[in-house]
């Protein structure tokens, strides 16, 4: 069925009257797209078909707007009436004229910068949400605003949550029938307990809360489901610190049964024998982390959970996309819920029960053998992390499916996923005191880390043999793929279905494509000089129908993923991008960030002293400047530092020089000689990679074929080891 309409009227009570508004706002059935998913369904279909299988290939660009970032832009717009509204990095929102691109307002939260260090996963922004005439947005600092939809006035602003703990929002909120929906982010850090919050879209007051994990919480939605959670729990001494279970990402709502759905992230630390001791392999599920949770509309009480990742222990966040379709299911008509979880397995439940009702693999995974087909739960394939020694595990915390919205056309009956097939070498951390406010795993990251001399050639070849991305349409109901398309990157867009018949997506690597929703034969593609992970959407004004994505490269695996990240010559501006039939704008002319070769001070370091460089490094710095040195993002590289920037780093790691500018202060987690042995790390890395840059063309041509030829062999070889 298409997507239910959040349009609200109730006779005779004032919401008539914002509706009404709303309408007046210009909210035209079908044409809009009046949410950042359209409609609490959360499908991401468009029932638009002007652009077809059979002109799609006259889409041009009809116009850009500059979003002012270089770094990740992953929302969607909304339009209602004549005006798109969007977000940008540091929670920036944009009202455009939806046929014109001129800009209507902009309105800037003035996040501070340091904030950006407590963003796992980038300053990023997923979007607004409109309602009687006004936007709401969530800012990276957890602030929930409300802004006139004319004007872009500030209405109201709340903090919704401490300050002074690791919490940032970077999900759009929902708005349902006068209830502002909001989660937040930050289960890798310690110090965070994840919350849906329900606020008063008139004046911003609380009108519930719902926690997703134990702890003290006398204001809780719903104290007896907490109860019940703190049982599974073992070791309570962690519980006030705050345990993750974050609300980072999806929801949804059927209007019918009056439930709101969300998902929750993991528990923290990731690493379950540190949060659970000894009993981590029975009775520790860790309730509500990793979960599919319903809770109701009116007043947040619990109506059912379904957890997917019991007891997680590879970050296997169930906050993706959550999708409501009506499907025929052994001849039966039910309700259901939809994932592609992050963990590799692809969800149906009964969304009005919980129920369970099927699962199958979507992507390459080795951490289960299956799933019980009567309870749902997986069938764990090994123990996580086989002692010390560490195992290599696919999905990675990168996920076999992100945040990256999925869509799903009641035309085909098909769900289509941006998927992701990414290994991970999860290895525990020796020693691990949880530090409130750091990157806080109890894993130890660095043990993937290539050795600091490896020949650059040799880690590109290894790592583009082991990570693989794929658009993959799933039969939810046959549990199976119905088509897929590899692709050479992860970390591709979201997805928009339309009844034009097409598929459209946008990949890490810089094309925008159009398939058939049937065949999965692509019909279109648009080379962009940047890569894009947003969803696209699309809308309807004056009889012409647009196409709109953001273009920005971004987000966590851009930021952590070094070398499997990186596009050469990429421009990383981002911008807003409209496309329509016969449209003939074009961008400005690519500004490629061009590296050059680097040119570090000579190394006096140990091999000892870079060995140490570099587990520090993989450890506290990798996950922002990218895994082996080798920048994925628009952050700088920190093999190309000059020789002045070396003498600085003691400054900028301990003293906080740049926490401004968003690089965080290291000096609770470092020690000056650890700084020294992170800079031989660096200056080594930087010399591999100027030998590797300065030898002859033809020489590194023979290499690069040759490692191409060996890396599939050498992976297999790894992986037997671990
Ligand atoms: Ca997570």
């Amino acid at each position: 069925m298409p997507a239910v309409r959040m349009q609200k009227i109730r006779l005779g009570s004032a919401t008539f009257v914002l509706a009404s508004l709303g309408l007046a706002l210009g909210a035209r059935a079908g044409t809009d797209w009046p949410s950042v998913a359209n409609g609490p369904y959360e499908q991401r279909y468009s029932a638009l078909d002007q652009i077809d299988a059979g002109n799609v290939s006259r889409l041009g660009l009809a116009w850009y707007y500059d979003m002012e970032s270089t770094r990740g832009l992953e929302a969607t717009p909304v339009v209602v009436g004549d005006t798109l509204y969007t977000t940008g990095t540091w929670s920036r929102v944009y009202a455009l004229d939806a046929v014109s691109g001129r800009l209507k307002w902009r309105y800037d939260p003035q996040v501070p910068r340091r904030v950006g260090a407590w963003a796992c996963c980038d300053v990023v922004n997923r979007g607004v949400a409109v309602d009687a005439g006004k936007v709401f947005v969530g800012t990276l600092d957890g602030r929930l605003i409300a802004l006139d939809a004319q004007t872009g006035g500030l209405l109201w602003s709340v903090q919704t949550t401490p300050t002074d703990r690791p919490y940032t929002i970077t999900m759009a909120p929902r708005v349902i029938e006068g209830k502002v929906l909001i989660g937040n982010g930050g289960a890798e850090y310690a110090g965070v307990r994840g919350t849906l919050s329900a606020y008063d879209e008139n004046d911003g007051h609380l009108l519930w809360r719902f926690y997703t994990v134990p702890g003290d919480a006398p204001d809780a939605s719903d104290p007896q489901a907490l109860a019940r959670a703190a049982q599974t729990w073992p070791d309570p001494r962690w519980l006030p610190m705050g345990v993750g279970g974050t609300v980072w990402n999806a929801i949804a709502y059927d209007p019918q049964l009056r439930l709101v759905y969300f998902g929750t992230g993991n528990a923290n630390p990731w690493n379950r024998y540190v949060r659970n001791g000894a009993d981590s392999d029975k009775d520790s599920d860790n309730l509500y982390s990793a979960c599919i949770l319903a809770v109701h509309l009116d007043d947040g009480r619990y109506a059912w959970h379904f957890q997917t990742t019991p007891g997680d222990a590879w970050d296997y966040d169930a906050a993706e996309h959550l999708v409501l379709a009506d499907l025929v299911i052994d001849g039966q008509p039910r309700k259901v819920i939809l994932q592609a979880n992050k963990n590799g397995f692809f969800y149906v439940l009964d969304r009005a029960t919980g129920q369970f009702i099927s699962a199958a693999a979507f992507a390459d995974q080795n951490w289960a053998r299956g799933i019980d087909p009567k309870t749902g739960r997986p069938q764990l394939a090994q123990t996580p992390y086989d002692g010390a020694q560490g195992r290599i595990v696919r999905p990675a915390p990168f996920g076999a499916h992100n945040w990256q919205d999925m869509s799903y056309s009641p035309d085909t009956g098909l769900v289509y996923i941006p998927a992701a097939s990414v290994p991970f070498l999860y290895t525990p951390e020796k020693e691990f005191s949880p530090l409130i406010g750091a990157w806080d795993t109890g894993l130890n990251l660095a043990a993937q880390a290539a050795p600091a001399d490896m020949d650059p050639l040799l880690l590109k070849a290894l790592v583009k043999d082991a990570v693989h991305g794929a658009l993959v349409a799933w039969d939810p109901v046959a549990q199976r793929a119905a088509w897929r398309v590899e692709q050479p990157m992860i970390w591709n867009g979201g997805t928009l279905a339309t009844r034009g018949g097409l598929v459209f997506q946008g990949t890490a690597d810089g094309f925008l494509r159009a398939y058939d929703a049937r065949s999965g034969a692509q019909r279109w593609e648009y080379r962009l000089p940047n890569g894009v992970i947003a969803p696209p959407m699309t809308y309807e004004i004056g009889g012409v129908q647009y196409l709109a994505v953001m273009m920005g490269w971004g987000g966590a695996f851009a930021l952590a993923g070094g070398e499997a990240a990186k596009v050469p010559d990429r421009d990383y501006r981002g911008h807003l991008l409209v496309f329509k039939l016969d449209g003939q704008a074009t961008l400005p002319p690519p500004q490629p960030r061009e590296l050059g070769v680097p040119d570090p001070p000579p190394s006096t370091a140990s091999a000892a002293e870079i060995a140490e460089g570099s587990r520090l490094f993989n450890q506290h710095c990798g996950v922002c400047h990218g895994a082996n040195a080798v920048s994925g993002s628009a952050l700088p590289d920190l093999r190309y530092l000059s020789k002045a920037q070396h003498g600085m780093l003691q400054a900028i790691v301990l003293g906080g020089a740049l926490e401004n500018a968003g690089m965080p202060n290291f000096s609770r987690q470092l020690d000056a000689t650890q700084v020294a042995a992170i800079d031989a790390y660096l200056i080594a890395r930087a010399q591999t990679t100027r030998a590797a840059l300065t030898q002859p063309g033809w020489w590194a041509r023979v290499k690069a074929w040759g490692y191409r030829l060996i890396a599939p062999l050498l992976n297999w070889l790894n992986a037997l080891k671990y």
